[in-house]
């Protein structure tokens, strides 16, 4: 489908920012960025990377559309419930800028499909909702040097930090031995969740990601961003890589 108008002239606006301007515009449209779960964090941070231009993105989630998704994974529509998030996803987000590479993959990530499922990209975004698959992407991220956007959420609280391998904390580094809570039964407990508090992270996530994209300004990095959406308080810690770190260590 043909963009309507002058297909630039959707950037307008952000082209004015003199601290983005073409240049990064240009390297925005030609990079690669992976982004693992498009419920709630992937729902800001895949439309506002989107928007913003990001030209070639690959999403990955292997869920479908619940009715209990819908406080917070503000892609998804009442219509939408059945279908894979990641297919239901892309559509939503093509629809949006018809001029992006789409590639979306309806498969949940493993250690063992990784290689496969994320072989070369220029950023990742976690959207993820558990640790045990973060460390797997963690892992994969700091093998192949590639910048990590890590976000998580709880309740009213939300927390960020951007992994830039060999030269800040990696999600080892942070969080080793962090175990998911699960059922008896081995299943995962789901964490509760307000959606105001998943946009506000996620659409720092995006910032994230299309600033590494962009080349422009400072990472979130070598900082843990702690966010109390009870209180309105942002608070940041800072962070220092574990010399043992089975991860990250040896770079
Ligand atoms: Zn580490």
């Amino acid at each position: 489908m043909d963009t309507p108008g002058n297909a630039q002239e959707r950037y307008t606006r952000q082209l004015k920012i003199p601290q983005w301007g073409e240049a990064a515009q240009q390297k925005l449209q030609a990079a690669h960025i992976t982004v693992v779960g498009t419920g709630g964090l992937g729902s800001p941070v895949l439309y506002y990377l989107a928007a913003a231009g990001a030209g070639k993105l690959r999403l990955i989630d292997g869920d479908k559309v619940d009715i209990s998704n819908l406080n917070r994974q503000i892609l998804f529509a009442e219509e939408d419930i059945g279908k894979y998030k990641a297919q239901r996803a892309a559509e939503k987000i093509g629809a949006l800028n018809s001029d992006i590479e789409l590639e979306f993959i309806a498969e949940t990530l493993t250690a063992e499909n990784i290689e496969a499922l994320i072989p070369a990209t220029d950023v990742i975004v976690d959207c993820l909702d558990n640790f045990s698959t973060r460390f797997v992407l963690n892992k994969h991220a700091v093998s192949r040097a590639i910048p990590l956007v890590h976000a998580g959420i709880h309740s009213f609280s939300g927390q960020l930090t951007t992994i830039l391998p060999g030269r800040t904390p990696c999600l080892e580094c942070l969080f080793a031995g962090m175990k998911d809570p699960t059922l008896e039964s081995g299943a995962r407990i789901p964490s509760p969740v307000l959606g105001a508090v998943v946009g506000v992270i996620g659409s720092l996530q995006a910032l994230e990601a299309i600033k590494i994209a962009g080349q422009v300004g400072n990472a979130y990095a070598q900082r843990l961003l702690i966010y109390d959406g009870l209180s309105g308080n942002f608070n940041e810690i800072e962070v220092v890589r574990d010399v043992n770190c089975p991860v990250c260590a040896a770079l």
